[in-house]
């Protein structure tokens, strides 16, 4: 399949999906930051398999970024997304410059609360107010008609949810399951960064947050499962842990028990590499 052409304004987009509504076809949008890897490529897939026109947007967003954060040496390969996108025939991809999507004298931003008071939030300060931000202006560029976006960002997941039902944005969103290599090491950009030694031990943080859910699902507390599983991963050689936490799947909120579906979620450095991981439990 040809590449997917590459629109760099908002008026390219809004012109080419005005183009596919004339012919009635449905539109799935896809936001990334690039550097994709099979994980981004099951989300067009599974765009392509409920629209009838796919776009991706490439958009490293310089809010998302804490002061410390890898903003500058995020892996960018526009070339080499387009070619991959070409694999699984996404129709345009949308790479606007930074000035494009935030003008001069733009103030306005969006902060969806509760949701963003647990987890990763307090570790990274900015970062859910960049991503809503961002995100809400991507589904109003484009306006598709479903968003598609990773389980593996399951609290992004549920914040973009919540925008879109508290802003009226008339858009469904699509919760993608997380793509993960043979090891079960969750795929992100990010991986790129890790050493050899630092590779081998990732796919710990997976196994140990199966552990923790299948303690909680025989009966255990999330206090005694979570508790093990920490010790678990700093044991196994992770530097730091951020946390690790059983949370109710719609709210977030940490729980006690399984009575509901939850979420077992973590996030754990290794070396300088920040890694997150989540799966489903109860
Ligand atoms: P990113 O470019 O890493 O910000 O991710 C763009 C989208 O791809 C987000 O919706 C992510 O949740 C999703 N994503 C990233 N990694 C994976 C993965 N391993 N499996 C499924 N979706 C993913």
């Amino acid at each position: 399949m040809a590449a997917p052409p590459i629109l760099r304004t908002i008026a390219d987009l809004r012109h080419t999906v005005a183009g596919w509504r004339r012919n009635g076809e449905s539109v799935g949008l896809v936001p990334t930051m690039g550097a994709l890897h099979d994980g981004h490529l099951s989300l067009v897939k599974r765009a392509r398999e409920h629209c009838a026109r796919a776009v991706v947007s490439i958009f490293v967003n310089p809010p998302h970024f804490g002061p410390h954060e890898d903003f500058q040496r995020y892996p960018r390969d526009l070339e080499g997304d387009a070619a991959k996108l070409a694999t699984v025939g996404a129709d345009a991809v949308f790479a606007p410059q930074v000035a494009e999507m935030y003008p001069e004298g733009a103030v306005t931003t969006v902060s969806v609360a509760r949701l963003t008071e647990g987890l990763c939030g307090p570790f990274r300060p900015g970062h859910f107010q960049g991503v809503a931000t961002i995100v809400t202006k991507l589904l109003l560029h484009c306006l598709p008609d479903a968003g598609f976006f990773g389980e593996k960002d399951y609290q992004q997941l549920q914040v973009i949810r919540q925008l879109a039902r508290d802003l009226d944005i008339p858009v469904r969103i699509e919760g993608v399951p997380t793509w993960r290599e043979s090891d079960g090491l969750a795929m992100s950009s990010r991986n790129a960064y890790l050493a050899p030694a630092e590779r081998a031990l990732a796919p710990t943080l997976y196994r140990v947050l199966q552990q923790v859910a299948t303690e909680m699902k025989a009966g255990e507390t999330a206090a005694i499962a979570t508790g093990w599983g920490k010790q678990a991963l700093m044991r196994a050689g992770f530097a730091r842990l951020d946390y690790l936490d059983a949370v109710d799947a719609v709210t977030l909120q940490k729980i006690e028990k399984l009575e509901r579906p939850a979420r077992i979620a973590a996030a754990a450095w290794l070396g300088k590499t920040r890694l997150i991981d989540n799966l489903p439990a109860g």
